[in-house]
């Protein structure tokens, strides 16, 4: 028993990179995956992935950032499974320009998903792992939210040390509330994923174009798939809290 077989998993973010490659070990340890993203095709494709490799998928179309789309992808997660034994807090976007430039319309996109997504679906699944009296919810930082503020992207930073403070808060919460929820953040840095296209402002992009470009520097997304991994196959009683994994420059 690998206290990973039979647990059921929602993964936002599914449809690619991190959450895609967690998805794809998980459900070859035997987890039941519930797969959230807004891709549908991808996500599709990625259910018979792991039904071929012989485990268990289903998938919901969800936007994070829209608070009813995420009690619907928990209440599906029920409906199917009848209980949630772990969030994987995936979803994310990595739009950066400088202050200066206004981006008043990616500020509220970037804050919508990074910040409100990761506490829509905190707060969606709580009860139902309070009821349970266990569950692990596992954030998705950054390694930027355990560093200073990089000048480059100021408000993905910003997005991402609130991300690790939730998960601090969060673990205070449910330590008093004697709830045995697990709370795990995760700080990747740099890994190959699709993440750099969600920068658009035409400057930044050539910086991250620039430091993205030399994939041999770069962690791969099942590295930061085997962080989960560990996270979730430690005995009930042990908690991980943060994981930072970053390449070594
Ligand atoms: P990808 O771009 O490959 O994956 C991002 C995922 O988030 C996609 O599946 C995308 O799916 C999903 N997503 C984006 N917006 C929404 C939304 N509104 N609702 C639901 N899903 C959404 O990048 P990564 O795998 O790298 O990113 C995963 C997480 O890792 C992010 O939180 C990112 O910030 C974090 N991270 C990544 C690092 C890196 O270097 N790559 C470094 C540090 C942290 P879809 O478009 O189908 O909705």
């Amino acid at each position: 028993m690998n206290n990973i077989e039979g647990k059921v998993v929602i993964i936002t973010g599914a449809s690619s990179g991190i959450g895609e490659a967690t998805a794809k070990k998980l459900g070859s340890l035997g987890a039941k995956i519930v797969l959230a993203a807004r891709r549908k095709e991808r996500l599709e494709v990625l259910k018979k992935q792991i039904e071929q490799n012989g485990g268990t998928a289903v998938y919901k179309v969800t936007d994070v950032a829209d608070k009813k789309q995420v009690a619907e992808l928990v209440e599906y997660a029920i409906s199917k499974f009848g209980r949630i034994d772990v969030l994987v807090n995936n979803a994310g976007i990595m739009p950066a320009s400088f202050l200066v430039k206004n981006c008043t319309d990616e500020w509220d996109r970037i804050i919508d998903i990074n910040i409100k997504g990761i506490l829509y679906n905190i707060g969606a699944v709580l009860p139902h792992m309070r009821e349970q009296n266990s569950g692990h919810i596992i954030n998705i930082s950054s390694n930027a939210a355990y560093t200073e503020i990089s000048p480059y992207s100021t408000v993905y930073c910003m997005t991402k040390h609130a991300v690790k403070n939730i998960s601090s808060g969060l673990r205070q919460e449910e330590a008093i509330a004697g709830s045995k929820i697990r709370v795990t953040d995760i700080g990747p840095g740099m890994v190959d994923t699709e993440l750099v296209s969600t920068i658009i402002e035409p400057e930044m992009k050539a910086v991250a174009d620039q430091l993205f470009s030399d994939k041999s520097k770069m962690i791969t997304p099942e590295q930061i798939a085997d962080a989960v991994i560990y996270s979730i196959e430690q005995p009930e009683h042990t908690m991980v809290t943060s994981v930072v994994i970053q390449p070594n420059l």
